[in-house]
């Protein structure tokens, strides 16, 4: 028997897994949930009929997102994490054989997913400062099917302002635009709102960052209601458990404690930065440039990204590390304390 090729020279997604005491590589929040709140969510768990099939069609998760963000409810597909959606938008939403354009370098499953669904991908390389030249994007999405990207990017964590993606829009209007707003929670330049004003828009978001719901797998995609109504009859029925369901909707209606939270890890990403920033200026050769982020981590352009990377796992601090930088992701204090101690006791022998 012979199996396709995009599944036989599949490169698997390779997450870190093991045990490490301080874990800043996936682009978790580090705030769990309140004990009250944690209480409270126990009982409504306990109602659960474990039994019966969850709501197809994650009702109140939906209801409580489209509140959350002031969107209406018929724009919002519910997917099992935002992955879930992006492989389902590549694969209902483009023929095999269409063109994708990615950006380099961006959130490595959009090329995973489109080699899956068998689409055409044309990279768009980003400029030597990591920002993406418009004007390229632009021209590239002329004669292609779809865009998919980050904004704020992951992981560079720069973002582009709104007025670039409304251009983007609006000079390609038979591309269809899929903006992933993984972070936007941790920025201000949100397209979210203009679902219904543009048909060929679609917004993703997450309860797995700011949210600080990574573990029960919630994503959301946004778009007019004719394209939701396509997309929901395109999934798999019961994509969203009954549980994440409740979950989900439960905290994203505690509005304050959402933005409180959201406030927190804007302000230690920004200490981070600050201190990535100081000992990149002591140690010029080794760490080269650090970027300001609009996300909740912060990456640094190092040529020593695999040994720094090395030596803080053997220390027991997780990182991601990619070809020529390292994405560090904010965390407590202490966390980024022991960091900061452990980076300065390997890069001091390097220099
Ligand atoms: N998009 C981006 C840009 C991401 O960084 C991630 C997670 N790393 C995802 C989507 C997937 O998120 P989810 O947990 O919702 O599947």
């Amino acid at each position: 028997m012979k199996l396709p090729e995009k599944l036989t020279k599949l490169k698997a997604y390779d997450p870190i897994t093991g045990t490490y005491a301080v874990r800043l590589d996936a682009n978790e929040s580090y705030f769990d949930l309140p004990g009250v709140l944690k209480a409270k969510l126990a009982d409504k768990l306990e109602q659960i009929d474990l039994n019966r099939y969850p709501d197809p069609l994650a009702t109140e998760v939906i209801e409580a997102f489209a509140a959350y963000y002031g969107i209406s409810a018929d724009c919002v597909t519910a997917g099992n994490g935002s992955d879930e959606i992006i492989t389902l938008l590549l694969n209902c939403f483009l023929e095999k054989g269409a063109t994708l354009v990615t950006v380099s370098p961006d959130f490595s499953m959009y090329a995973f997913y489109a080699g899956l669904a068998e689409l055409k991908v044309e990279i768009v390389q980003k400029q030597e400062n990591l920002q993406l030249d418009m004007d390229v994007l632009i021209a590239a999405c002329q004669k292609a099917d779809a865009v998919v990207f980050s904004n704020p990017c992951n992981p560079t964590s720069l973002g582009i302002p709104r007025s670039e993606i409304i251009r983007l829009i609006e000079e390609a209007p038979d591309c269809l635009i899929i903006v992933d707003e993984a972070y936007m929670d941790f920025w201000d330049e949100s397209v979210l709102d203009l679902v219904t004003k543009y048909e060929n828009l679609i917004v993703l978001r997450t309860c797995s960052k700011a949210i600080g719901l990574a573990a029960a797998r919630m994503g959301f995609a946004v778009m007019d209601p004719y394209k939701t109504g396509l997309l929901r009859a395109a999934k798999s029925p019961y994509n969203c458990d009954a549980i994440s369901q409740t979950v989900c909707a439960a905290v994203l209606r505690e509005t304050s404690l959402l933005q409180h939270c959201r406030d927190e890890i804007i302000v230690q990403t920004q200490r981070l930065y600050t201190a990535l920033t100081e000992l990149a200026r002591r140690y010029p050769e080794l760490l080269e440039t650090v970027y300001a982020p609009r996300t909740n981590f912060v990456y640094i352009k190092t040529a020593y990204a695999h040994e720094i990377y090395e030596s803080l796992l053997h220390a027991g601090i997780a990182v991601r590390c990619f070809p020529g930088g390292l994405r560090i992701c904010a965390g407590t204090r202490r966390e980024h304390t022991l960091l900061l101690t452990e980076l300065e006791n390997i890069l001091q022998p390097l220099n």
